[in-house]
């Protein structure tokens, strides 16, 4: 069964800034990310990338920047009351979650004063070409329920 919307994929996957390190690896943790294709659940061009493959499929993608999580963008600088970090110790170039009004999002740690930080909001991989190496492990028809939902169901899913 090839990959297209509507269809459930599960997944592994590294991901490394193009020419460098790998940064995150699914295997990290052992189980294939899920994805309900077509409904911008990752990357565009991931997804893009994944379209008519099947399972047992391997395969290397690379992703421009504009593509993965966009380019980066001046004046995403946001200054922020210390104690909204708790107990942490921070230095420049750290990247933490921080729990804002639109959830969880992770930021970039800029400059750390006395008693403010300012981070830039860019997502940590902005700006940057990736390469994936991606495995398929199955390819499955979503459930009338999962598309309604927009999101996938049970193993490397939502679990509700
Ligand atoms: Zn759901």
């Amino acid at each position: 069964m090839k990959i297209e919307k509507d269809r459930v994929v599960r997944f592994h996957y590294t991901v490394a800034e193009t020419g460098g390190e790998p940064v995150e690896s699914s295997k990290d943790n052992g189980q294939p990310l899920a994805v309900l294709i077509g409904h911008g659940n990752i990357i565009p061009g991931l997804e893009k990338a994944m379209e008519g493959h099947e399972a047992g499929d391997a395969f290397k993608a690379d992703v421009a920047a504009a593509d993965a999580y966009g380019e980066k963008r001046d004046g995403l600088t946001q200054r922020i009351p210390k104690k909204h970090f708790g107990n942490a110790r921070l230095a420049a170039g750290q990247q933490v979650v921080l729990n804002t009004q639109f959830g969880p999002r992770a930021v970039t740690i800029q400059k750390v004063g006395h008693s403010v930080v300012d981070v830039d909001l860019n997502h940590p991989m902005a700006g940057k070409d990736l390469t994936f190496d991606v495995e398929i492990v199955e390819v499955r028809e979503a459930q009338q329920e999962e598309i309604d939902h927009g999101h996938v169901h049970g193993d490397g899913g939502h679990q509700h």
